[in-house]
Parts: structure tokens; sequence; C-alpha cells
């Protein structure tokens, strides 16, 4: 891999301000190609322990420091990481396979959660409090948590770091992280980053590995972890829920998603095809808020997936280092076959393949952009989250059946409305039972608003000034006079 700042290139564990061998090594390769990019350390449960010990023993002097110290190192972070967004931005396309401007998107979203957490640590104000006794005085202090313990995806391996690494670390936490095995060398190289900026030595921690279950089993059961943080799909965030349990350590769950997009018939169908598409296909729909049931007005229906299916048809696939390509490929072989199942489990309940709908030559990995219509609630495709690149559009005629048929899922992570009616609009957004609501865009992840789902999609919220908070334990100091 060429890179023009070729330190960024790690193999080895970070821990305690050191990169760290293990006794065994993991192969990380392009998802695209098969291309070995390397091998990085297979960390084991043992590592993850050295990893927590270093950051209980970092913690008292990290905590110590003024919010303005922690923010002054965290923004030479963001500033390090602008400066060298174009090499991570190759090292995330290589080892995820999206396009590389989306990888640069990427690292650019990533980095501003740094800055922005930097300059909200300033403002971790408590109060005082209105007696209800003259003799006492009553105020709350707000402090760091403690150690923080991370597992996150490959969907976006440099961005789900850092949406839980800058928070926890601005408020004066310590920070171990397990990143998905498919793409750790984005974690590795936030780390060498980190050290040129500065971070104190076990601050931060990665410890990569394919013993997720081993490594998991430290993060979220060592009595010194105080809060654990996840993303990742439902079944294994209830299972890592159950382990913390028996320490009750303070948890955020970003889980997964079954995301609605209504399509209204007073929606302006540009507007709707060009969110559908962005919330659709973007890194090949690999995307906790990926649309995942298409409902469109009857009245529109045939306008809306004509226009989504030219706009489909017109997607160019490829590696995602080629200029021009909108879709790379899926993350393994086993997400292609199981969208490939979803898509065959539909048509044998009567969906029609209108583009799509198959593997294609390009590698092993990908999957052709498809569009099916004939849908309906009761098909797998509607009822699991298919994370892949396939758009499922369903007809409805009716304001009240839409909502109900929208809502009626375990998840509530995003759902997605059309319609220029602001009354409707509002009403509908209301009525939905998800944590995060857009109307007339299919982009709306910032870093200044809380992300996160209701139902079986998650706990807490990650982004904004609820972002900030999971980090902190509130005190109530009371005096007596
Ligand atoms: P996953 O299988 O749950 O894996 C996520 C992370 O959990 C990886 O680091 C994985 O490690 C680790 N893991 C798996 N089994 C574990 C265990 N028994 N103990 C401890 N750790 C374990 O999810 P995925 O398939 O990679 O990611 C896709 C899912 O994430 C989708 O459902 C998506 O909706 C969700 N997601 C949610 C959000 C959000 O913000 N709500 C954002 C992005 C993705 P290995 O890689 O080593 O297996």
């Amino acid at each position: 891999m060429k890179l023009a700042n070729p330190d960024l290139l790690k193999f080895q564990n970070y821990i305690d301000g050191a990169w760290r061998a293990a006794e065994r090594t993991m192969a990380v390769c392009d998802p695209a190609s098969g291309e070995l990019l390397g091998n990085v350390a297979d960390g084991t449960a043992a590592d993850a322990e050295a990893a927590v010990a270093a950051a209980t023993a970092a913690l008292p002097e990290w905590r110590r420091r003024t919010a303005g110290e922690r923010a002054a190192t965290l923004k030479r972070w963001y500033q390090l990481i602008v400066e060298n967004s174009e090499d991570l931005a190759r090292i995330l396309t290589l080892e995820q396979g999206k396009p590389l401007a989306e990888a640069q998107g990427e690292i650019l979203y990533g980095a501003s959660f740094i800055e922005w957490f930097a300059e909200e640590c300033r403002r971790a104000y408590g109060q005082t409090i209105p007696t209800h006794n003259p003799a006492m005085r009553l105020s709350t202090i707000r402090q760091p948590v403690g150690v923080v313990s991370c597992i996150t995806p490959w969907n976006f391996p440099n961005a789900m770091i850092t949406r839980k690494a800058a928070p926890a670390l601005a408020a004066g936490c310590t920070v171990v992280i397990k990143p998905a095995q498919e793409t750790p060398l984005s974690a590795l190289a936030l780390c060498q980053l980190a050290d040129e900026a500065g971070l104190p030595k076990g601050t931060l921690n990665v410890v990569t590995g394919s013993d997720a279950a081993g490594i998991g089993r430290v993060l979220t059961q060592d009595p010194r972890v105080a809060k654990f943080t996840f993303t990742g799909s439902t079944p294994v965030g209830k299972l890592l829920m159950a382990q913390c349990a028996s320490t009750v350590k303070k948890m955020s769950m970003e889980l997964g998603g079954n995301a609605p997009f209504i399509v209204f018939d007073d929606a302006d169908m540009d507007t709707a095809v060009k969110a559908c598409m962005a919330t659709k296909f973007r890194n090949a729909g690999q995307v906790c808020v990926a649309t995942n049931r298409i409902y469109v007005h009857q009245a529109v229906h045939d306008e809306f997936v004509e226009k989504l299916r030219s706009e489909v048809a017109a997607l160019k696939i490829g590696h995602g280092t080629e200029a021009g390509v909108n879709m790379g490929p899926m993350i393994f072989r086993r997400a292609v076959e199981r969208v490939q199942n979803l898509v065959q489990d539909a048509v044998a309940s009567g969906a029609r393949i209108e583009l799509g709908g198959e593997q294609l030559p390009n590698g092993e990995n990908y999957f052709a952009p498809t569009l099916l219509t004939g849908v309906t609630d009761a098909m797998r495709i509607a009822t699991e989250e298919n994370f892949g690149p396939v758009a499922a559009v369903q007809k409805f005629t009716d304001e009240a059946d839409v909502i109900r048929r929208a809502n009626a899922t375990p998840y509530g992570l995003a759902a997605y409305v059309m319609s220029e009616n602001i009354r409707r609009a509002n009403r509908v957004v209301e009525a939905l039972e998800y944590g995060m609501v857009a109307c007339n865009t299919g982009v709306f992840s910032t870093t200044v608003a809380p992300f996160g789902g209701n139902k079986e999609s998650g706990i807490g919220r990650e982004g904004g000034v609820e972002g900030m908070a999971e980090f902190y334990e509130t005190k109530y100091c009371c005096f007596g006079a």
C-alpha cells in the first residue's frame, strides 16, 4: 500500500503508548480483490487485560487535567487527521471497500467528532440547586465516568471509533477499543496520530484480534471498566448487555435498524429519489440507517420506481480506488450470500426484480445494485435488515396505515419521510417510533446532533450534547451549613 505517510500503517496493538506484537497474527485483505494488505496482531483476552490495566493507570492523570488542556491535545489529534486525511481514506477504502470519495467523507466526519467534543468538554457545567433547607447548600458536579471500553463494526472503521473515543477522552475518561477484525488498520492509524498529538500513554488503547468473544468478555466484565459502548448488530449487542450486567456497567448501544422510507403522493419526486439513492446505496447499503423498506403511495409508485430505476442503473460499480466509482464490494462473502438469499426469498414470495438481483463478475464480494417491487411486509426482506444494495419497494394508500406498518418492527433507529405538505410531514415525523427521522433528505448524520435508536436499536446517543453526557457521572453534593 503506497502512502504519503507510511508511518500510518501499523500492524501491532497499541497498548500503554507502545506498539506491541501479539503471539499470533491475522490477515487483513482488500474485500474488492482479496489481496493481502498485511498481517495484524491477533490479540487475545490477555492483551485486552493489559490494555485495561494501562487505561486504569492512565486515568488519574488524564482526568485531573483541565478541560482546556485535554481539548488542546484533542485538537492536535484532529489537525493531524485532517492533514493525513488522504492516506487515512486510502487505508479505509482498501480494507473496507467503500469508494474513495465516501472514505474521505468518513475521515472528515470522524475527525469532526474530535474537534467538536474538544470544544464541548469546556462546558461540562454543574448546577447550583435552590435548597429545600436553609441549613444546606446543594449542587451538582460532572465527573468522567472512568475507563471506557468500546467495540466497533467494520462499516465505518474510522468514524465509529472517533464518535465514542472523542467524547470519552474529552470528558476525562481513558479508552480501550476493539475494532472489527476486517478493519483494524484504520483504528491503528488513528492511534499513530493520537500518539503524535501527544495523548499520554495508556489514555487510548487498541486491541485487534479475531477472538471477539474472549476480548469482549474482558471489555464487558472487567470491574476496572466503568462504561462499555458498542456499535454493531442487535443480537451481539444483547449478549454484551447481559455480560455487562455482572458489574452493572454503564452502557451505550448503537444497534441494528430496519428503516422505513415513506414517499407520499405530495412528495417532490426528484428529492425523494435523490434521498433514496443516498440512504440506500451508500457504502453498498451497509449502513445501520440505510433504508430497508420503501413505502410509496400508489398514485406515485410507477413514477418513483421509473426514476429510481434510471438512477440505480447509472451507478458505476468497481474498486473503490477507481475514479468515478459509486459503489464498491460488500465486506465479505457471507454478506453477499445473505443478500442473495433475501432476494431469492422475496422473489419466491411474489416480489419482482426490476434491476440487478445477482452477484457481479467483478469479484466474489460484489452484488449488483438491486431494485425490487411488489414487496410485502411479510417477506424476510422487509422484516430483516438487508444491509446490502437492495431497494425493496412496497405500495400504500393510507397515511395512518403506512405509519402503523412503518412502526411494526422491534427496531427504531432511523426513518425517512418524503412530503411537501408541512402539516403531514410534522404529523408523520412525530408519529414514527424512531430515534431519528429525516424529512425530504437522505443524509442527516452530523456531529452536532444526537444519533441513536429507540426500541431494540439501542440505548443512549452519540454526538451532540447528549453524546457528551454519556461519559459523565453527575455527582450531587450536599453541604450542611
Ligand atoms: P457485529 O457482528 O455485531 O460486529 C460488531 C462488532 O462486534 C465487531 O467488532 C465484532 O468483532 C464484535 N463482536 C461480534 N461478536 C462478538 C462477541 N460475541 N463478543 C464481543 N464482540 C463481538 O456487527 P456487524 O455485522 O459487524 O455490523 C453490522 C451491524 O452493526 C448492523 O446490524 C448495523 O445496523 C449495526 N450498526 C449500527 C450502527 C448504529 O449506530 N446504530 C452503526 C453501524 C452499524 P469481529 O469483527 O471480530 O467479529
